[in-house]
């Protein structure tokens, strides 16, 4: 199984002046095929703090990768460092040279200083990952069983060295091993709480299969994920999917890779029903949430964003006296919007939504956190209500995910 470790060099990392992201692109693109990274370090331009990361990153992980520090300047000690660590010197790589000195006549356009010819340097036991954008030449080593990648630390040019060198590489030593990937997403349940209902399903795991927990606001996804070279290894995953599912199944809103509004999307789409919205709190996030999907307009209409009473009733029709006498956000008031939007535009559900987003804003009536969401078809009217607590903006976007929700359910009960 291939385990990678990320050790970033320099000094200007560890002050803040610069913001470690190669190890981050580089995390992803490892990750993207299925490799784990056990450790990511960063360390200065001193010789024994980099050969000590060398041999903390190589302690549990067979592919390292190395960036910065391969630059021509005295500070520039990760050659010297690489030589150190596998036992090794400096020789001039001539390709290397010949691409220098092509840059700086023909696209630079200046003559070479002469301690640009530092960069040709490379140990005696490399391979050089030709860097055609760049000055520092990647460089491969192969010790002990492991694999060692150093790229310079210019983003740009580790970027184009990790897709054209590297990970190609790192493909081919895993070509006999088979990663699959199974996932589900919840809705409406922690992650702790999700950890606590699968702990013994997790004890019981096949030490080839990992899981991992992908939290957002109110959904997590769960990653099954099965490496080896077992052959039976995606029967395996799929009989471990089958009974993750058990003890969370209310909370399972699909058994794929997706998104709340995604599932939505496709249920819609599946049963042929359309939409419309009436939203007074959530200003349109709800709408807006919508039509970030492709396609979408195949089953939502529209929306009327009704934030003031007036609109409430000149648009929708709630009637002052049910507006005085529930208030605004009610279950009256929600069910009639969701009721009236739907007829009003002619579709078969029509979803509303009315709350109080903070952090100011309670009534004697109504404190504020409070939203109603109600859900209308030909035949029932069913509101919902939720009390929240946090900032405008979150409260916003979470009963936007509400009323998405309970359209969801509406629909499949
Ligand atoms: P070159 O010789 O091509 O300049 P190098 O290997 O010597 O490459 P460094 O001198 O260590 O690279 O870094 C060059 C620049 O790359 C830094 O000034 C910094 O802006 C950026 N850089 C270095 N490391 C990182 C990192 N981990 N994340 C993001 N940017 C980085």
């Amino acid at each position: 199984m291939i385990v990678a470790s990320i050790l970033n060099i320099g000094d200007e990392l560890l002050i803040g002046q610069v913001v470690d992201t190669n190890s981050v692109y580089i995390a992803q693109q490892l990750n993207n095929i299925g490799v784990g990274i056990v450790e990511k370090m960063a360390v200065g331009d001193k010789l024994d703090v980099i050969i000590r990361g060398l041999t903390i990153c190589s302690d549990q992980a067979n592919v390292i990768i190395i960036t910065g520090g391969l630059g021509p300047t005295s500070d520039d000690i990760t050659k010297p460092a690489l030589c150190n660590f596998f036992n090794t010197t400096l020789t001039t790589h001539q390709p290397t040279l010949l691409h220098l000195k092509h840059l700086f006549e023909n696209v630079y356009k200046k003559i070479m200083p002469p301690i640009n010819n530092n960069q040709a340097l490379v140990p005696d036991c490399a391979e050089v990952l030709f860097n055609e954008i760049g000055t520092a030449p990647g460089l491969a080593f192969y010790k002990n069983e492991k694999y060692y990648f150093a790229l310079p630390g210019v983003p740009e040019e580790m970027k184009y060295l990790m897709n054209n060198h590297v990970i190609p590489k790192i493909i081919k030593l895993s070509s006999h091993q088979k990663i699959h990937h199974k996932t589900l997403l919840t809705f409406g349940i922690g992650e702790s709480s999700l950890a606590t209902t699968l702990t013994d399903f997790e004890k019981e795991l096949p030490h080839n299969i990992s899981l991992a927990y992908l939290p957002e606001l109110l959904s997590v996804r769960l990653r099954l994920t099965a490496q080896g070279t077992k052959a039976n290894i995606e029967n395996e995953l799929e009989e471990q999917f089958k009974k993750i599912q058990l003890p969370i199944k209310k909370y399972i809103i699909a058994t794929k890779d997706t998104t709340l509004v995604e599932v939505i999307q496709e249920l819609l789409e599946q049963k042929n029903i359309t939409v419309s919205i009436a939203e007074s709190c959530t200003g349109g996030n709800v709408s807006a949430l919508l039509t970030k999907r492709a396609g979408i307009s195949k089953v939502f209409k529209g929306s009327i964003v009704c934030y003031h009473n007036e609109l409430k009733k000149n648009l929708l029709g709630v009637s002052s006296a049910i507006l005085e006498t529930y208030g605004p956000v009610s279950k009256e008031t929600v069910s009639i919007m969701a009721q009236e939007i739907r007829q009003r535009t002619h579709t078969d559900y029509g979803l509303a939504i009315s709350g109080i987003m903070g952090p100011t804003g309670s009534t004697a009536q109504t404190l504020v956190g409070t939203v109603w969401i109600a859900i209308s078809n030909a035949v029932q009217t069913d509101a919902y209500c939720h009390h929240l607590q946090f900032t405008r903006d979150k409260n916003i976007y979470i009963s936007s995910l509400l009323a998405i929700n309970h359209l969801r359910e509406f629909i499949l009960q």
